[in-house]
């Protein structure tokens, strides 16, 4: 086992981090930009290296500057958590290179699967359903055009090393295509430095489903369920939960084992989660694979029992999976709040000052956050303040803990989502599990509508 792990990370996901380490009896390094010199995850790792400005392209993203660190303080492992270098290959490349261990799959399934294109048809080829699409990056307008009225309109142009919704364009008719093409390359480029963009059918009101797996260096994959992520903004997540409301015991169990065939197909190890679309009558489409621990991971934990990034700091050391798929049981339900620090309303970021900071606890209620009183929420980092996930024996008592939870949580100084949260947790809709990706479209300001969601996000 390692003896000591360096955080390429930040926020509530670096404390996850320590919290697994502790419980380990593993050694942390914090790093850290010049911002976040007083933060949490600094001041309960054992080492601490500042890496940079705070920028993160200066600092977080800075791969000489994270290897450095590692060398200096002899961590014999990098946990990348989410974001920032966490599907990066070349940092997973330049740690094999440096006799350090990245805790993620292989540098070779985190390129194939970073390439949207490529992971379609590889993931195509190990027997997962596809919406119709390209089979590569669209190469000329004309065909682009010759495709899209084959498969029939709408369809959606995504940027092939898309991520956090980036580069993504809904096209309704065949005028519009060509301008939404050449938009969403620039996109591409802009923010992942390759242009390249396929077509797939575009599917008006799906639920996003997405199922947890963990793979060992010894081909023993499982899968943990899925989680059901449909209340989006703008294509980001923003409330998860798990179990799906809209899926069977067979269902799951069906979709469960066709991600773990996928997954041994290309000998996936570590954590991962297959997204997927659901349409109205029930069926899956793949969407794309995460090579990384996710953000709503949390909802997983709580209805398996199992910690997830123990398992990935196990996996990453040449241990076997700590479970069969026969001794993987879900219990009750889970769902989580991301609370950002934002207007709740219009979604404009409220970084600044926190000068009271206490989250509902009680029972049932997890609390992830790198947040205190008297910190500050910095404008350099995405807004995201705190994780609240409830459990409840059942999705009822979930929704009414999450409630309260919110309720009887108090944050000074900084807007939060907190109040759209318990509007969501008090629709009609919701309540019922009525839910699609287009849910939020009801709490739009009118101002934003149009251009919104289904249009041009
Ligand atoms: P990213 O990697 O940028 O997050 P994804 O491929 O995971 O992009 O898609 C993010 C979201 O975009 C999905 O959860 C869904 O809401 C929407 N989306 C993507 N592809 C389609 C599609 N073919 N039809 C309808 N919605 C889609």
């Amino acid at each position: 086992m390692f003896k000591k792990i360096l955080i390429a990370n930040r926020g509530e996901i670096a404390m996850r981090i320590i919290i697994a380490c502790r419980e380990l009896g593993i050694k942390t390094v914090a790093v850290y930009s010049e911002a976040d010199e007083n933060s949490l995850h600094v001041r309960f790792a054992d080492e601490d290296v500042c890496i940079g400005p705070p920028r993160s392209s200066e600092s977080y993203l800075n791969v000489p500057g994270v290897i450095s660190a590692a060398e200096i303080t002899g961590a014999d492992a990098i946990h990348p958590g989410y974001g920032f270098l966490s599907e990066s290959a070349y940092l997973a490349e330049v740690c094999e290179a440096c006799h350090i261990r990245f805790i993620g799959p292989d540098p070779k399934v985190i390129r194939l699967m970073g390439d949207k294109s490529r992971a379609r048809r590889a993931m195509k080829k190990a027997g997962l359903p596809m919406l119709p699409g390209t089979d590569g990056p669209v190469e000329s307008e004309e065909d682009a055009l010759k495709f899209s009225n084959a498969i029939g309109f709408p369809v959606i142009v995504k940027a092939v090393a898309g991520g956090g919704g980036r580069g993504m364009r809904v096209v309704r008719s065949a005028q519009e295509l060509g301008h939404a093409i050449r938009t969403a390359q620039r996109e591409a480029e802009a923010a992942f430095g390759v242009p390249d963009v396929y077509i797939e059918k575009y599917l008006d009101s799906p639920r996003h489903i997405e199922v947890q797996v963990l793979g060992d260096h010894h081909g023993a994959v499982v899968h943990l369920g899925e989680r059901e992520c449909s209340i989006q903004r703008r294509h980001q997540k923003l409330m998860e939960e798990s179990p799906s409301p809209a899926l069977t015991e067979k269902q799951r169990r069906k979709l469960g084992n066709m991600v773990v065939d996928a997954a041994k197909a290309v000998q996936y190890s570590n954590a991962g989660t297959f997204e997927f679309l659901m349409d109205e009558h029930g069926k899956f489409y793949f969407m794309e694979t995460n090579t990384r621990l996710q953000v709503e991971h949390p909802v997983t934990e709580l209805v398996t029992g199992i910690d997830i990034v123990k398992e990935q700091i196990r996996i990453a050391a040449g241990e076997r999976l700590s479970v069969r798929q026969g001794e993987v049981t879900f219990n009750g339900h889970a769902i989580e709040c991301r609370v950002n620090a934002e207007d709740p309303d219009t979604f404009v970021p409220s970084p600044g000052h926190i000068s009271v900071f206490s989250m509902g606890g009680g029972p049932g209620i997890r609390v992830d956050t790198a947040a205190h009183s008297d910190c500050t929420i910095s404008p350099y980092y995405d807004s995201m303040i705190a994780k609240i996930i409830s459990y409840g024996r059942d999705r009822h008592e979930a929704i009414v803990r999450m409630r309260r939870a919110l309720e009887m949580s108090v944050v000074e100084g900084v807007k939060t989502t907190i109040p759209m949260h318990l509007k969501i947790l008090n629709d009609p809709d919701f309540l019922a599990g009525r839910m699609s990706t287009r849910f939020m479209e009801r709490f739009t300001p009118p101002s934003e509508k149009k251009g919104s969601l289904a249009e041009a996000v």
